[in-house]
């Protein structure tokens, strides 16, 4: 009974503080004001980077959604950076650049593939000097046409450091409610609440603006495994707002295995949280704001502690039954199991999944470089 009530309180641990989070920030946050001067006049200079490898199939696409943006061309440099695809990228690339001589778009080949985050650095180096924005985007990534010229509004304040934006899952013909969109929605609420509060510390790759002279002076996240998504983290301990604005609207295809993804994914998030705050701190230019630290503190439980409470208590239930034959344990279990329907819910038990597998895989390696 002792081992029932353990399992018992471990979920009700597990399951109570994202859902007492969520109602909080839902309640208290999301209809908020901004609290940031929005400008939706100010136009900066801006830079568009996109590292390819392998992606002839989204490329033409990709360069046609971005000229689509309602924004002047004139304000646009777009640096494409590939390292060695061996596919026809670089070919269409050139060539679509050659039909559209009136948009600035500029391609870097590296010598090989030294990961995604290489690439990011190496264009880097390569934006204009009186750039001010830089937007890093996916290759297959496709942006709402006002997606652009909504993100820069926020930069007339100068206390915004960074601007992602909220994705939604293109969703298969036939699919009805696909189940990565329930996932998004659950955390895009909660991305734009914790931004409406002071910062989110979770960055997306498909829309990712960060104010250029920050980036020459903090750099991107180094450490091994770093990634993307603790942009937002590096910014908001360097003592800027980092945000995810609801009226940046990307879409993301699925592609490739969902699963292997997924893990990857959960593997930077949980390597973010491990580490962002002590790298902000060792390069100096850690500043402590009270609001950021208060949200740090939960997603860092929920990633790095919370799934393990569940795989806990699991386990002692399955102890029960085996060991003792415990009723009591086989309907608790039960009751979990028949949860499973529940869409929200399903999504969230794959993602603890997700969570715990991937931080088993850090322990042997890092994915710098993905199979594609
Ligand atoms: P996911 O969306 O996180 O599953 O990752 P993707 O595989 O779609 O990669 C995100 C972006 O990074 C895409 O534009 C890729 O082409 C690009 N990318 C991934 N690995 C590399 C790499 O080694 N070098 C470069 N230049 N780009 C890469
Ligand atoms: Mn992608």
């Amino acid at each position: 009974m002792l081992l029932e009530l353990i399992a018992l309180i471990l979920a009700g641990i597990h399951f109570g503080i994202p859902l007492t989070y969520y109602l909080y920030l839902k309640s208290k946050y999301l209809n908020r004001p901004w609290n940031i001067k929005i400008d939706e006049n100010y136009r900066p200079k801006v830079t568009i980077i996109i590292p390819t490898y392998r992606e002839a199939k989204f490329i033409w696409e990709r360069l046609d959604n971005l000229y689509a943006q309602k924004y002047p061309k004139r304000l646009i440099e777009v640096i494409i950076v590939d390292s060695k695809s061996d596919d026809r990228t670089i070919e269409l690339a050139k060539e679509w650049a050659s039909k559209h001589p009136d948009l600035n778009i500029r391609l870097i080949e590296e010598d090989r593939r030294y990961g995604k985050l290489h690439a990011l650095q190496t264009a880097l180096k390569e934006a204009d000097q009186d750039s001010e924005v830089i937007v890093f985007t996916d290759a297959d990534a496709i942006w709402e046409p006002n997606a652009l010229s909504n993100a820069l509004s926020y930069f007339a304040d100068p206390s915004v450091g960074s601007v992602t934006g909220s994705i939604s899952y293109v969703v298969p013909m036939n699919c009805g409610r696909y189940l990565e969109n329930t996932y998004r929605e659950f955390y895009n609420l909660i991305r734009v609440a914790e931004s409406k509060k002071y910062a989110t510390p979770i960055h997306n790759g498909p829309f990712l603006a960060i104010r250029t002279n920050l980036l020459r002076k903090i750099g991107l996240p180094y450490y091994a495994g770093s990634d993307d998504s603790a942009f937002g983290s590096l910014m908001a301990f360097s003592g800027y707002r980092a945000i995810q604005a609801d009226n940046v609207i990307v879409r993301e295809p699925i592609r490739g295995s969902q699963f292997r993804r997924k893990i990857r994914s959960a593997q930077h998030l949980f390597l973010s949280f491990l580490k962002t705050r002590k790298y902000a701190k060792r390069i100096k230019v850690y500043r402590y704001t009270r609001p950021f630290e208060e949200i740090w503190k939960i997603e860092w439980w929920l990633h790095v502690v919370n799934p393990w409470l569940l795989a806990v208590s699991t386990l002692l239930l399955i102890i029960e039954i085996l060991l003792y034959e415990s009723l009591t344990a086989l309907a608790l279990l039960g009751v979990g199991l028949i949860f499973l329907t529940l869409t929200t819910y399903r999504t969230w038990i794959l993602q603890q999944i997700y969570l715990i597998i991937a931080t088993i895989k850090n322990l042997w390696t890092k994915e710098v470089v993905w199979k594609k």
